[in-house]
């Protein structure tokens, strides 16, 4: 083939995919600022509060350290977790739920 040039081995160009910095005003970087024993910035600060209001609106359940009384799905993990008999209320809470369960899954079939 005429035209055609072969330049033998091409110097390696490819550069090796750097890990992304995240920026500061970041979750990442807060964290980094902490990896490296460094005083978070005040943007870090600011985006890690956020990060953990939103964190605490989408797991209401691990900060509540009230009780779910006994009727409730919280109640029966509770007695599976302790190993505890699960009551009539409970059990009937579970058993509900199930059935909503599979309802929904019917209806996100169709
Ligand atoms: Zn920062
Ligand atoms: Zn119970």
């Amino acid at each position: 083939m005429s035209g055609y040039q072969y330049r033998g081995k091409q110097p390696h160009v490819f550069i090796p995919k750097q890990r992304e910095l995240k920026p500061c005003g970041t979750e990442a970087a807060y964290k980094r600022h902490l990896f490296y024993r460094e005083i978070p910035c005040d943007e870090c600060v600011t985006a890690h509060r956020e990060y953990l209001r939103k964190w605490r609106r989408a797991n209401p359940d691990k900060r509540r350290r009230t009780l779910q009384p006994c009727g409730t799905l919280s109640a029966h993990a509770r007695h599976k977790r302790r190993k505890e008999p699960i009551d009539d209320a409970c059990q009937k809470a579970r058993r509900e739920y199930q059935r909503d369960l599979r309802a929904r899954k019917k209806a996100a079939i169709r």
